[in-house]
């Protein structure tokens, strides 16, 4: 399987880096060209010729920054006469989107245009723990613990599989389904938050690198490449010195742009 990261931040932004600029974006991984897990970064990446290409867009949860690239991507693909894209996630998140995103206030319903018979977008509700056939790949979906409904998800081919963790705090099901598959070969695992803002992950849900080290200890896999995501760009600096603090050789700060093969 193919990883192409589009966004890997917890928020937008511009820092100064030793080579320039570095661009932060929200996350968007591209998975084999076909399926998109998190639409928070889609078309300002992508050409429109491989948005195009997309068949099934993940979602692991409702907050903004991991759906705001759904609309213009929609309003891109719409009318091009292929099939629909499927959004696929928790009834809670589809339900959500339809209400306060494609409500023909704040963006046209993509789910009923260019017609109802032929829209742009349907839906397909998941449900927790269940695996689902998509695009050639076995997707399970494992509730995490957010501040509103949202999973993770593993992803497995014949050959490989990997862990998303979408956005949590503290933890069990995922890493506990996880380590008992042996093709797993990576796990993407977010860390938004330095280690001196601990109350406010806790009262956000999200994790440190001192809390994703507890977590580490549960998933139990030391032979697989982990890469710490979503760390918010305004802290990026601190949570990497503390992520490198940990001194777990197979522990990386992922990077958008990268292609990682799993
Ligand atoms: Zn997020
Ligand atoms: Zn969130």
């Amino acid at each position: 399987m193919d990883l192409r990261i589009l966004g890997c931040h917890g928020s937008d932004g511009v820092l100064d880096g030793s080579h320039g600029a570095q661009d932060c974006n929200t996350c968007g991984f591209l998975l084999n060209g076909t399926v998109l897990v998190d639409a928070g970064t889609v078309a300002t990446k992508l050409p429109l010729k491989e948005q195009q290409q997309i068949r099934h867009i993940l979602l692991s949860h409702l907050h903004f920054d991991h759906i705001k690239g759904l609309p213009t991507f929609a309003d891109n693909i719409s009318g091009d006469g292929a099939s629909p894209v499927t959004v696929a996630s928790l009834s809670d998140v589809i339900t959500g989107l339809k209400a306060h995103i494609f409500n023909a206030a704040v963006y046209p319903d993509f789910f009923t245009i260019p017609t109802p018979n032929s829209p742009t977008l349907v839906s397909q509700m998941l449900d927790a723990g269940t695996t689902y056939g998509i695009s050639g790949l076995e997707v399970t979906p494992i509730l995490v613990n957010h501040t509103v409904p949202a999973v993770g998800f593993i992803v497995q081919d014949a050959a490989s599989a990997f862990l998303y963790s979408g956005d949590t705090y503290l933890t069990d099901a995922l890493w506990l389904k996880a380590r008992q598959i042996p093709q797993l070969k990576a796990a993407f695992i977010e860390c938004s938050y330095p280690n001196t803002h601990m109350e406010l992950a806790r009262i956000s849900k999200h994790l440190t690198p001192s809390l994703l080290a507890q977590e580490l200890k549960k998933l139990a896999r030391p032979d697989i490449a982990i890469y710490a995501y979503h760390l918010k760009p305004a802290h990026k600096t601190q949570i990497t010195r503390e992520l490198k603090d940990l001194g777990l050789p197979n522990l990386m700060v992922l990077t958008e742009g990268q292609t990682i093969t799993v």
